[in-house]
């Protein structure tokens, strides 16, 4: 049957919509006449598609303003940080130093718990860091050879003490996991010290014990699960399912009694997903807990380097195999300049200081100093436009410079880095961290 194209509207519009099998004309702008077949079964619809069109930009809009405001958080996290651990550096750093002079007992434990309460502090903040990295996808993992009995007796000597205080029994169960391990040493450490840290915080008689073992092994890959079992207050069935989301926590008369942040687990369990793995728990209340996470990680080849074993008498390698050479100190905080030569002043070392960039420049183009440590931030010039300006000097090509920083990022080193830096310690500078890497720069030194 043959129909006109108005026809055509009209009989599919009789049929609630529907055109079967029918043939129109059409009449071409260039005079032509076409027939036409409408296939079997096609419905034509004519749609108002306005509210879609806007639905789609209104998202559109939605996700750059949540990506500004991602921005804005990391902006504001990144300046937070530098504003809390500048002081910290100071109130560390002068706690530190005050336990070096003569002290009454009294002045003495004073002294720890200020220690002790700054070093709180700064955990909590670098927890909020840790998380918001990751959450913004920012956490890099690193791919090193570790040996797993370096880690796992770190975080049980991290633990020692409390556990001691508390007359718990800490042991330790490698398995079968191999003894060199390539991975992400810092954050694998990181992620068990979580448990470890909620094991001894929940347990108030019987044991810790931390476990490790081999899930599977694929020639170079292996999956390896950690373990942290303790015979504390346990958790409650129903309580299971969401312990592992961030600010997560039992029940707030736990929080008073315990303290914490509830981050802990929230961040082990990031870890273990960036690693390819995966976080679990089984509890019964009044009997235990038992926390878990898997990892997917490389056979090491390499012994752990021998700076490892070395830095906890990093300061004393320092003033035997380098006193009496100099090194330049670029920081403009008086306080954090106070607090940094102090603490340079047990190694033996010559120090300068330059209050600013320009001053640095100026210092590095007169003395071909051992090793440079470098503030980021400074008025005038800061650091990453004086590492460039040194850098560019004849004969400081391959000067050590070492970025001292406030702030957490990744960025920030990526930063360094591109600007010629050599090395990155975060502030507040730890005095082993510090002796450490000077170490590390000015090599093994004198016999
Ligand atoms: P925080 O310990 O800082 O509160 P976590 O994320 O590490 O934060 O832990 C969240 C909550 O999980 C804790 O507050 C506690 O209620 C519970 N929890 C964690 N580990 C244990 C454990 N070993 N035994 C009992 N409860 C635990």
């Amino acid at each position: 049957m043959q129909a006109t194209w108005q026809s055509a509207i009209e009989r599919a519009e009789a049929s609630g919509g529907k055109v079967d099998d029918l043939e129109y004309r059409v009449r071409c702008k260039d005079g032509r006449t076409l027939d036409l077949l409408i296939g079997d079964g096609l419905i034509a619809t004519f749609t108002d598609i306005t509210p879609l069109r806007r639905a789609e930009a209104a998202l559109t809009e939605a996700k750059e303003s949540a990506e500004a405001a991602s921005r804005a958080k990391s902006a504001f996290l990144a300046n937070m940080s530098h504003e809390i651990r500048t002081p910290m550096n100071a109130i560390l750093g002068y706690a530190h130093l005050l336990k070096t002079s003569p002290l009454t007992p009294e002045q003495a434990d004073r002294l720890d718990r200020i220690g002790e309460a700054g070093k709180h502090l700064l955990a909590i903040i670098n927890d909020i860091l840790d998380l918001s990295k990751i959450e913004a996808g920012k956490l890099v993992l690193e791919d090193a050879d570790f040996s797993l009995g370096a880690i796992i007796d770190h975080v049980r000597s991290l633990i020692a003490d409390q556990a001691a205080a508390k007359g718990l029994a800490v042991q330790v169960d490698y398995g079968d996991v191999p003894p060199l391990l390539r991975g992400d040493p810092t954050r694998l450490r990181q992620a068990l010290l979580n448990f470890a840290g909620n094991a001894i915080k929940f347990t108030d008689a019987g044991r810790v014990t931390l476990r490790s073992a081999l899930v599977a092994d694929d020639g170079d890959a292996l999956l390896v699960r950690f373990e942290v079992e303790d015979t504390g207050i346990g958790i409650a069935g129903d309580k299971l399912g969401d312990l592992f989301q961030a600010f997560q926590q039992v029940d707030a008369s736990t929080t008073r009694r315990y303290g914490g942040t509830g981050l802990g687990l929230a961040i082990t369990q990031r870890i273990a997903r960036l690693m390819g793995g995966e976080v679990g728990v089984d509890s019964r209340p009044g009997s235990g807990s038992r926390f878990w996470f898997t990892a997917r990680l490389g056979r090491g080849r390499i012994q752990p380097t021998l700076a490892d074993t070395l830095r906890p008498a990093a300061d004393s390698a320092i003033r035997h195999g380098h006193s009496g050479r100099r090194i330049l100190l670029v920081e403009d905080d008086p306080i954090n300049q106070e607090v940094a030569l102090e603490l340079l002043s047990q190694t033996g070392l010559v120090v300068d200081v330059a209050r600013n960039g320009r001053e640095a420049v100026e210092c590095a183009e007169r003395t071909d100093y051992r090793v440079i440590l470098m503030d980021m931030q400074m008025p005038e010039m800061d650091g990453l436009q004086a590492s460039s300006a040194i850098r560019r000097l004849p004969g400081r090509q391959a000067t050590p410079i070492v970025a001292m920083t406030a702030n957490a990022f990744d960025e920030d080193r990526e930063r360094c880095i591109a600007a010629g830096m050599s090395d990155f310690i975060a502030k507040p500078v730890s005095p082993e961290l510090l002796y450490g890497i000077l170490l590390k720069w000015l090599g093994p030194g004198r016999p």
